[in-house]
């Protein structure tokens, strides 16, 4: 089922989300609707928050779906290294519309769960360190503007709030 995703300025992206306790049917329901809402969206990520549930769940495909076994589901992950540094272009479900490079680590390596509450390492380089640390950081309450320096970050919340104003966000 597809969930409404949330734009900035919606509480929930805003909050650091709570740790999954037990992996409950609820639990599968939320991994499935997020992997259709990212499929349809379409995207290659999505985190709980974007969806308006403030628990540590993302997933990724880099593939969108195109490809099998790309899918990535992961429940409370943490980064275990980080290093390295790339400058590339990002934008957001959670932010339609606007774009910005962001600086990051290159490489990572994260560790969670599966939604089986199997333990999960995946290493990154290039888009998927990215991807990986986008949602986590959407996990953490931050955006990707929150990486950006003041001026640039100013002028895409400005044009936010503009937006909001003629009910067009
Ligand atoms: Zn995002």
């Amino acid at each position: 089922m597809l969930r409404a995703i949330v734009r900035y300025g919606r509480p929930s992206l805003h909050a650091p989300a709570e740790p999954v306790g037990e992996i409950t049917d609820e639990i599968q329901r939320l991994v499935d609707d997020m992997i259709d809402t990212m499929y349809a969206a379409p995207g290659i990520g999505l985190a709980a928050p974007q969806v308006g549930v403030a628990l540590r769940v993302c997933v990724i495909d880099l593939s969108v779906g195109k490809r099998g076994g790309e899918l990535i589901t992961l429940i409370n992950p943490e980064f275990v290294e980080r290093d390295g540094m790339q400058l590339e272009d990002e934008g957001c479900l959670s932010l339609p519309g606007f774009t910005a490079t962001v600086a990051r680590p290159a490489r990572v390596v994260v560790r969670g769960r599966d939604r089986h509450g199997a333990p999960r390492t995946v290493e990154g380089t290039g888009l998927l360190a990215r991807a990986l640390q986008h949602e986590i950081d959407h996990l953490d309450g931050k955006l990707f503007i929150d990486r950006l320096r003041g001026l640039k970050r100013d002028m895409i919340v400005r044009k936010v709030r503009k937006l909001e104003r003629a009910g067009r966000w």
